[in-house]
């Protein structure tokens, strides 16, 4: 494994590109991933030549990378509670979760925030908090309002990230 990186970045448009390159002067290492794969390869040939961004050729390595990243801290969290929290918090750009994973959670009836688990009334508007079945849609809808990305894995990358509880995100701050 190549070291770790602060950031992910899935998607190598010329606007992913530049932004790549930008947190790379800025000082982050960042690691990215193209479902074209060869593109990761032209990019880390030309544009990030001499650069510390780090190349992830695969959704697998992409979730290696990212419970990396969670279990040091940098940037990541794994787990559905953690998860949901930094979500609350307007904190994921990239939301990652096993196909098939289909967590009990609640949202308050009123401001719609959401929480991994039961409670009274809401921490926010203190309202009632209600269970819904459709959480993981929910929590995803919320992540794309924010204009971040979600990521549902399959097969080997997602028999990973069950081990890690299922659910992770990466994070802007
Ligand atoms: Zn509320």
């Amino acid at each position: 494994m190549e070291p770790n990186a602060d950031i992910a970045l899935i998607g190598l448009a010329v606007m992913g590109q530049n932004l790549v390159l930008n947190m790379n002067d800025h000082g982050f290492k960042v690691a990215v991933f193209n479902r074209t794969v060869s593109k990761v390869d032209e990019f880390l040939a030309k544009e990030a030549k001499g650069t510390n961004v780090l190349g992830a050729h695969s959704i697998e390595e992409l979730v290696k990378q990212l419970i990396t990243a969670a279990h040091k801290h940098q940037k990541a969290v794994i787990n559905l509670t953690p998860t949901v929290h930094a979500l609350q918090e307007r904190r994921v750009w990239q939301l990652v979760y096993a196909d098939g994973f289909a967590p009990a959670g609640t949202q308050c009836v009123n401001c719609l925030a959401l929480y991994a688990e039961e409670k009274e009334a809401c921490d926010y508007c203190g309202q009632a908090v209600k269970g819904v079945s459709d959480f993981i849609d929910r929590a995803a809808e919320r992540v794309l309002e924010m204009d971040g990305s979600v990521e549902q894995v399959r097969g080997a990358a997602a028999e990973r990230l069950e081990k890690e509880g299922s659910i992770g995100a990466l994070l802007r701050f």
